[in-house]
């Protein structure tokens, strides 16, 4: 492995703030992950494991740590039982992962088009848009278990999958590195319409049975007028997408936000299988007084989507997190509900003053 020092981190995310890690190192082989790790356990560093960027927050001050970013490439394909399972090392790029499935017919992912980030960070927070999310078709994962340095195999059953939640993400995180996943798919199937926006639009375009192609067009274009791809001269490219999770609240919880605004202001609501209801953030966000483009110096909210935080020259991770902090409290005031953010906290920042 080759191991660099102070390398600044902020390029590598696409929010594009925060200071450098102690140490570095890019790992192409699964061999190189277990040697910084046992770099690391041998002097007591801290580890941090980093895919393509897209959802982290790093502190200005950097880290005081070895940042290993997953670089492992490949896939393969093995026909099971009237399934295709597709394997993608950590490091695969996961649009480019979405594209060869959509290309070939397998069906399962078209609707997470255009999610930037690597395979490898897809089952962290199971990775969701536009009805579909990766615990749809995560069929189980190939990791390495930090406490004990082995590699295991994960079942999706084990993952413990939720909505933008999995056991990595809130029950043990830190614990695994994952090497690479296997999505089952559905050679020759329908795609997946069960989002009322992309269904209209869809129907824009005439498509009453769209191809998975088809509906992987309208993803993309709906996120592009939202911003929601990655695309250097768009302004508002720097984001980690949204920033905070849709509220899930008991169903009174959700009928006392309701009458705060009236029965007839429109208030969005999903009934969630456990009967609880699931809120529009961005909804909350723009009632509570927030408006698209709005700014705080070198940060702001996106002029095309309420919820992503955008940053501009000059911005830093302290920017972002006070910023964050005041539409998170804007919000409790007027509703009484606390956004949750969707990105992680690296280093000394964070909406309660830092982690
Ligand atoms: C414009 C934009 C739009 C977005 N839209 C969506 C969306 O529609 N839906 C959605 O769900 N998300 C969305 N996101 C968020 C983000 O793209 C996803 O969460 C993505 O999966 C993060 O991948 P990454 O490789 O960049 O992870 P990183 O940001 O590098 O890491 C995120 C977290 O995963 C961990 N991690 C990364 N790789 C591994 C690994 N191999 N093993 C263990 N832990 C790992 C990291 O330690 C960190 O905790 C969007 C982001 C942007 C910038």
């Amino acid at each position: 492995m080759t191991l660099l020092e102070r390398v600044s981190l902020a390029s590598r995310t696409t929010l594009g703030v925060g200071g450098p890690a102690r140490w570095f190192v890019k790992a192409r082989k699964e061999a190189e992950i277990l040697d910084a790790l046992d770099w690391a356990a041998a002097r007591g560093v801290p580890v941090r494991v980093l895919g393509g960027g897209s959802n982290v927050v790093i502190a200005d001050a950097g880290l005081e740590a070895l940042v290993i970013q997953i670089a492992l490439r490949g896939r393969e394909t093995r026909e099971a039982a009237g399934a295709v399972e597709l394997t993608a090392a950590a490091g695969e790029p996961w649009d480019e992962l979405v594209g060869h499935a959509v290309e070939r017919g397998w069906a399962g992912l078209e609707c997470l088009s255009g999610i930037p980030g690597l395979v490898g960070a897809t089952p962290i927070q199971n990775v969701g848009a536009y009805g579909q999310d990766v615990s749809q078709t995560v069929a189980g994962l190939r990791a390495v278990d930090r406490t004990t340095r082995r590699l295991v195999t994960l079942a999706a059953s084990e993952c413990r999958f939720g909505y933008r939640d999995s056991f990595f993400r809130s029950a043990e995180p830190d614990r695994f590195i994952v090497m690479e996943v296997t999505y089952r798919l559905r050679p020759g199937g329908a795609p997946a319409v069960r989002y009322a926006e992309l269904a209209r639009h869809l129907d824009g375009r005439g498509l009453a049975a769209p191809s998975l192609a088809q509906v992987r067009e309208s993803v993309l274009e709906i996120r592009r007028a939202k911003s929601m791809v990655l695309d250097p001269a768009d302004p508002n490219r720097r984001s980690c997408g949204s920033f905070f999770v849709n509220p899930v609240l008991p169903a009174g919880e959700a009928a006392r936000v309701e009458s705060l605004v009236g029965a007839d202001a429109g208030m969005p609501r999903w009934p969630e299988p456990d009967g609880r209801v699931k809120l529009s953030a961005a909804w909350l966000i723009e009632r509570a007084g927030f408006r698209r483009g709005e700014r705080a110096g070198p940060v702001g909210l996106s002029t095309r989507h309420t919820l992503a935080i955008v940053c501009h020259e000059g911005a830093h991770a302290g920017d972002v997190a006070d910023f964050a902090r005041r539409v998170r409290d804007g919000v409790a005031a007027r509703f009484g509900v606390r956004l949750a953010p969707e990105p992680v906290f690296w280093g000394p920042v964070g909406l309660d003053g830092g982690a």
